[in-house]
C-alpha cells in the first residue's frame, strides 16, 4: 500500500506518493514523481514576475506537473497585496487552461480567497494546504469544492486542525508534510485516529483522494 503526500518540499521515501513542490530556482522538473509549480506569495517580485509566469506556463505543459502551486495570498508577506492579487489570479488563469487543480498557501487571508473563488467561477478544485483555520472557514472551502490539506498542526493541541478534520467529509481532505520534519504515516496514523477508521481503510481513501484531485481530468465532464 502506498502512502500519498499531498504537499511536500522534498524528496518522497520508498512507498510514498508525493506531490512536490518544485524549488522556485529550479530550472527543469525531473521525469519521475508528481511535482507541483507555482508562485508562492513570499518570492513574488514585480520586475520578473511575467518571466516568472512564462516558466510556470511552460512547465504545465509537462505531465508530471500535476498541480499549481503552492500559490495564494499571505498578509504577512513583504509583496504588495495588488501585486500578490495580480500574481495569484494569473496562476489561476493557467491552472484552468491547463486543467490543474491549485495548491493554496492562505495566511490570513480566507475571505479573499473565497471571494475570488466565487467571482471568476468555474476553477479547478483547490487544496488549502496546511489547513488550521476555523470550522466555518472549512465549511465555506468544503462548499466551494475544495480539498483540505492536514499535517503538523494536527499534533498541536492549540491548534483547530484536530477539530475541523474530525468533522470534514472523508472524500475532501489530504495529508502533507510541507517543509516539516514530520513523516507522512505519522500524519496519516493521526487522521485515521481523528476520523476513527482503521489506518488501512484510510490509506484508501486518501489514495483515492489524491488520485481524484490530482491524477483525473477535472474538466472532462464539465
Ligand atoms: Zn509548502
Amino acid at each position: 500500500m502506498h502512502f500519498v503526500n499531498a504537499h511536500t518540499h522534498r524528496i518522497p521515501c520508498r512507498d510514498e506518493i508525493a506531490v512536490v513542490n518544485l524549488d522556485k530556482d529550479a530550472r527543469e522538473v525531473p521525469a519521475e514523481g508528481y511535482w507541483s509549480v507555482g508562485i508562492h506569495p513570499w518570492h513574488i517580485c514585480a520586475d520578473t514576475l511575467e518571466e516568472e509566469l512564462q516558466r510556470l506556463e511552460f512547465f504545465l505543459t509537462l505531465p508530471q506537473v500535476v498541480a499549481v502551486g503552492e500559490c495564494g495570498l499571505d498578509r504577512l508577506a513583504k509583496a504588495p497585496w495588488p501585486l500578490q492579487l495580480v500574481s495569484f489570479e494569473k496562476q489561476l488563469d493557467l491552472a484552468r487552461k491547463y486543467q490543474k487543480p491549485v495548491i493554496i498557501h492562505n495566511v490570513r487571508s480566507a475571505g479573499e480567497l473565497l471571494q475570488i473563488r466565487k467571482r471568476i467561477g468555474n476553477l479547478s478544485p483547490w487544496l488549502l494546504h496546511g489547513f488550521h483555520g476555523s470550522q466555518r472557514e472549512a465549511e465555506l472551502f468544503l462548499q466551494q469544492g475544495c480539498y483540505l490539506g492536514f499535517g503538523k498542526h494536527l499534533f498541536n493541541s492549540k491548534s483547530k486542525a484536530a477539530v475541523v478534520c474530525a468533522m470534514a467529509p472523508i472524500d475532501r481532505i489530504l495529508p502533507e508534510t510541507d517543509a516539516s520534519e514530520i513523516t507522512v504515516t505519522s500524519v496519516i496514523e493521526k487522521i485515521a485516529a481523528i476520523k476513527e477508521i482503521p489506518v488501512s481503510d484510510m490509506l484508501k481513501q486518501l489514495l483515492d483522494n489524491f488520485r481524484r484531485l490530482f491524477v483525473e481530468d477535472h474538466f472532462k465532464s464539465v
